[in-house]
């Protein structure tokens, strides 16, 4: 994949770490989050090592049926992983290069999230693993449920003034020592992922996903954005009939 090599050659010695994805897996990513506002949610993280420092994140996927949940932790549905995890590595060579969860708070892995990342890696034989924070800002009111009663605080809220927030973290062990853990920038590739437009991956995953999110075109995600733009900067004089220019 020699388009991503110059990464390679402008890094100079500095720790620089990429992480290539689909707008369209942000876009899962954030669906989500904004599902469970109030406590962790979470899922792993399928595609390939380009170089050391350079991972490209061709399917996210979300949490199965059998999540186990906290305000302050997340446990992904093992069988889920598993089951889907084989199948995308078998049927169509992805590789699982990391984990996302949700934070109420730090946009950084907690000790917690350290020690569990820094154990795992040694038995799954990786040296490279990337961890996703995502993280809520913008939210002015609670989105607590009340219909659901205090047993249940994970309410689903539709509230468009939540913005979800990411970041990848590497944890890179190296001639068998940990180095700090790193934080990256995302490279943003426009569109949905092949993968996530492949019927027989979405039909797979789907039967113990503890939910979906719609597969929205890049084009229907892109309008919606400028839709919600224009409307938080509608205080200005009406456009004449214009006809926006398609994307
Ligand atoms: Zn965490």
């Amino acid at each position: 994949m020699a388009w991503f090599g110059y990464n390679r050659y402008n890094s100079h010695g500095k720790r620089n770490f990429t992480v290539y994805m689909n707008e369209g897996e942000r876009y899962q990513i954030e669906e989500w989050v904004k599902k469970y506002p109030n406590i962790e949610t979470g899922g792993d993280l399928f595609g390939a090592w380009i170089d050391d420092r350079t991972a490209v994140v061709q399917f996210v996927l979300g949490p199965g049926k059998k999540v186990y949940r906290t305000t302050g932790s997340f446990y992904q549905d093992i069988d889920y992983l598993g089951d889907a995890g084989s199948y995308l590595t078998q049927q169509h060579g992805l590789c699982n290069i990391g984990q996302w969860h949700s934070h109420q708070g730090s946009t950084r892995p907690s000790g917690g999230d350290e020690n569990t990342v820094w154990g795992n890696m040694p038995n799954l034989g990786l040296n490279r693993y990337i961890v996703i924070i995502a993280t809520i800002t913008s939210s002015s009111r609670s989105y607590y449920n009340e219909n659901y009663g205090s047993s249940y605080p994970s309410a689903y809220s539709d509230d468009e003034r939540i913005t979800v927030n990411i970041n990848p973290y590497l944890f890179e062990i190296k001639d068998g020592r940990k180095n700090d853990v790193l934080h990256g920038s995302f490279h943003y590739m426009t569109q949905n992922s092949p993968f996530r437009l492949d019927k027989a991956i979405e039909v797979k995953v789907a039967v113990e996903a503890e939910t979906i999110n719609n597969v929205a075109s890049y084009e229907e995600i892109s309008a919606e954005e400028n839709r919600k733009r224009s409307h938080e900067t509608g205080k200005g004089p009406v456009q004449p009939e214009s006809k926006e220019s398609g994307l």
